[in-house]
C-alpha cells in the first residue's frame, strides 16, 4: 500500500504527517521538531535551508530570508498591502519555489521518520484561497517531487481531525483559524461522517505576523530597525498567554545599544485588540451566510497558533456566546487533518466524505458588460453548471468568453480569471449556440468548457496561475463591497437590461411601420410612435432611470402587440400565396 502524507502548509509553521496502523501521527525531524518553521535561507553561496535553521537566520539576512511567504503564492508580485522585507526577484526566485522548498523538507523529514520514500500527499490551504492559489500550492508540491492527491480546505480538515473521533450525529460547527498570517471562519455541517461547510468567510492578511510586527514597532526605539525586534516580539507574545506581565530584553541589538523593558499584558491586549476586533464582521457574515445564528452552533473550534491569546478566546466567546472547544492542539489540528484525509485516500482510514464549497461566485461576462453567475458562491463542490449563449449580432464569427469570480452584478467589477474566443460560423443573430460549462474538482480547481454546438468544436480554459490577472486582496473586499454596493449595481443592471432591450426594440419598430405602414391606422400610429419617443427620452436622458425605462419599454411592446399579430398574419398568408396555396 502507498504512503499518502497529510501536510499543513502553513504561513508560520508547516507540518507532515501519516496514518500508521491505523492511527495518524505527526512526524519529527532530527531534532524532535514537530513544526516547521516556514522559512527558507537563501545564502550568498547558493546552499538552501529550511525550517528553524532558515528562521535563526532572519535576523542577520532578512532580506535572503523567505517567511511567510504563503501570503505571495498564486499572486503577482507587488500585489496586497503586505510588504515583505525581501525581495523574491533579488533572491531569484518565486513564491511557488519557495515552497516547493519548504515541501521538501517536510518529504525528506518523513522519509527520514519512516525510512523509507513517499511520493504521494494532501496539502491544506485556506478555505479563502482562490483557483489559482490552490493550483500554484498544488505546483508546488510537483516541484518537491510529490503528486499531490488532494488539496483540503485547512477549516474543513481542523474539523475533520475534530469530528471523526467525537461528532456522530447532525451537527454545526464553527471553525475559527487565526495563524500566523491568515484568519479563517467556517461553518460547517457533519452528518453521520459527512463535513459540508455551510459558509466560508476570512482575511488572506491578518494573524499573528500583524501583532509581532505591531509590538516590534511598539518596542523599537526612534531610528532603529523594528524588523530586529520583531523576533523577541514574537517571543514575549507567546509568553503573555501564559502570564501577566514580562521582561523583554535585547542587548546590544545595534552594536552599542540595548533593550530591557517590561510589557504587562493589559498594555499588549490594548495594543492588539484592534487587529483580533477585525475578525468579528467575517464570522458574523460566515454565521449570516451559512443561515445558523451562534445559540445553534454544537462547537465553535479553534485552530491556529493565535487562538491561544486568552483575548482572542474571550472575543470569540463573546461573538458566538459559547465557550469556544480548546480541546485540540491549535497547532496541530489541521496537519491532522489533512492526515486524517491522506489516510482516507489511501485506504488506510474508513471513508468519509468531504464536501467543500466555493468561496466566490464564478460566471461569464454577458452582453451590455453584465455577469451572469454560472455556480454561485458557496456552492458545494465538485461541481458541474453549464448554461447556453448565442452571438449578440449578424454574422458574428467568435464569442469572446471572460471567465469570471466575484460578487458583483457587472462584470467590470468582477475579477477575470481568464478568457478564451469560441469559434463559430458566421450567421444571423441569434443563430449561434454556443455551450459553455464550468466544472469544479474536488481541489475547487475550475476547468471552463465551450462548445459551438453547431460544429461540436470544443474550446478549452485551463486557468493556470500566470493567466490570472487578479488582485488577491480583493478576495475579502469582495463580498463586503457586494453587499455595499447591491442597490446601486442592481439598478445598473437592470438599467443595462432595459437599454439592450429599447435599443433592439426601436429599430425593429420604425422598420415595421416603414414598411407595414398601411397596416397601421393613424390613430395607432400615432400611439406607437408616443411610445417609441417615451422610450428614445428615457434612453437619453442623463440620468440612468432604469424603472422609467422599463415602464417605457413596456408601453411600446404594448403599442405594437396588435400590428405584431397582424404583421405575423400577414407574412404567413403572403408565404402561402407564394406556395399558391391560397
Ligand atoms: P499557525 O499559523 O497556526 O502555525 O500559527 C502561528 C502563529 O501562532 C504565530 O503568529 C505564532 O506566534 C502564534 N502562536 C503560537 N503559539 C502562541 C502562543 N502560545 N501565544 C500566542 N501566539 C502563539
Amino acid at each position: 500500500m502507498s504512503l499518502i502524507l497529510g501536510i499543513d502548509l502553513g504561513t508560520t509553521n508547516s507540518l507532515v504527517g501519516v496514518v500508521d496502523s491505523g492511527f495518524p501521527i505527526l512526524l519529527a525531524d532530527e531534532e524532535g521538531q514537530r513544526l516547521t518553521p516556514s522559512a527558507v535561507n537563501y545564502a550568498a553561496d547558493g546552499s538552501i535551508i529550511v525550517g528553524a535553521a532558515a528562521l535563526r537566520k532572519r535576523a542577520l539576512e532578512p532580506k535572503r530570508t523567505v517567511t511567510s511567504v504563503k501570503r505571495l503564492i498564486g499572486r503577482r508580485s507587488g500585489e496586497g498591502d503586505w510588504k515583505p522585507p525581501y525581495q523574491l526577484s533579488e533572491i531569484g526566485t518565486t513564491p511557488l519555489q519557495v515552497s516547493a522548498e519548504i515541501l521538501k523538507r517536510l518529504k525528506a523529514i518523513a522519509e527520514r521518520a519512516l525510512e523509507q520514500t513517499v511520493s504521494r500527499a494532501v496539502i491544506t490551504v485556506p478555505a479563502y484561497f482562490n483557483d489559482a492559489q490552490r493550483n500554484a500550492t498544488k505546483q508546488a508540491g510537483e516541484l518537491a517531487g510529490l503528486t499531490v492527491e488532494r488539496i483540503v480546505s485547512e477549516p474543513t480538515a481542523a474539523a475533520l481531525a475534530y469530528g471523526l473521533d467525537k461528532l456522530s450525529e447532525r451537527q454545526k460547527i464553527a471553525v475559527y483559524d487565526l495563524g500566523g498570517g491568515t484568519f479563517d471562519i467556517s461553518v460547517l455541517e457533519m452528518r453521520e461522517g459527512v463535513f459540508q461547510v455551510l459558509s466560508t468567510a476570512g482575511d488572506t492578511q491578518l494573524g499573528g505576523d500583524d501583532i509581532d510586527r505591531a509590538l516590534a514597532q511598539h518596542l523599537c526605539p526612534a531610528g532603529a530597525d523594528p524588523v530586529r525586534f520583531v523576533e523577541v516580539a514574537e517571543v514575549a507574545k507567546k509568553r503573555l498567554s501564559t502570564e501577566d506581565s514580562t521582561r523583554i530584553d535585547l542587548p546590544f541589538y545595534d552594536g552599542t545599544n540595548s533593550l530591557s523593558v517590561e510589557l504587562s499584558l493589559a498594555e499588549f491586549e490594548k495594543m492588539m485588540r484592534p487587529f483580533i476586533e477585525r475578525t468579528r464582521g467575517h464570522c458574523l457574515r460566515a454565521l449570516n451566510d451559512a443561515g445558523v445564528k451562534a445559540d445553534e452552533l454544537d462547537a465553535v473550534i479553534l485552530v491556529g497558533g493565535s487562538t491561544r491569546i486568552p483575548l482572542v478566546r474571550r472575543y470569540v466567546a463573546e461573538i458566538f456566546g459559547r465557550e469556544p472547544d480548546i480541546s485540540q492542539n491549535p497547532d496541530e489540528a489541521v496537519a491532522l487533518g489533512a492526515v486524517i484525509q491522506a489516510g482516507i485516500l489511501s485506504g488506510s482510514l474508513k471513508n468519509v466524505l468531504l464536501l467543500d464549497v466555493t468561496p466566490l461566485s464564478l460566471g461569464i461576462e454577458t452582453f451590455g458588460g453584465l455577469m451572469n453567475t454560472i455556480i454561485p458562491r458557496n456552492t458545494t463542490i465538485p461541481c458541474k453548471a453549464g448554461e447556453m449563449f448565442t452571438n449578440a449580432v449578424a454574422n458574428q464569427q467568435d464569442m469572446l468568453i471572460r471567465v469570471l469570480q466575484g460578487e458583483r452584478e457587472l462584470a467590470k467589477d468582477n475579477w477575470e480569471l481568464g478568457r478564451v474566443v469560441v469559434p463559430f460560423p458566421a450567421g444571423a443573430k441569434g443563430s449561434a449556440r454556443v455551450g459553455v460549462q464550468f466544472a469544479i474538482d474536488a481541489n475547487g480547481i475550475l476547468q471552463v468548457l465551450a462548445r459551438d454546438t453547431a460544429t461540436n468544436t470544443d474550446t478549452l480554459l485551463e486557468i493556470q496561475n500566470t493567466a490570472v490577472d487578479v488582485d488577491d486582496e480583493r478576495v475579502e473586499q469582495m463580498i463586503s463591497e457586494s453587499v455595499e454596493y447591491a442597490i446601486e449595481d442592481m439598478n445598473e443592471r437592470i438599467w443595462t437590461e432595459a437599454k439592450l432591450k429599447a435599443e433592439e426594440l426601436l429599430p425593429a419598430v420604425d422598420a415595421a411601420l416603414i414598411q407595414f405602414g398601411d397596416a397601421v391606422s393613424d390613430e395607432e400610429r400615432l400611439i406607437i410612435e408616443t411610445a417609441a419617443s417615451h422610450v428614445r427620452a428615457s434612453l437619453h436622458a442623463d440620468v440612468h432611470d432604469a424603472k422609467a425605462l422599463k415602464a417605457a419599454n413596456q408601453l411600446l411592446d404594448d403599442a405594437t402587440q396588435e400590428l405584431a399579430v397582424r404583421l405575423v398574419e400577414r407574412a404567413m398568408e403572403e408565404s402561402l400565396v407564394r406556395r399558391g396555396l391560397l
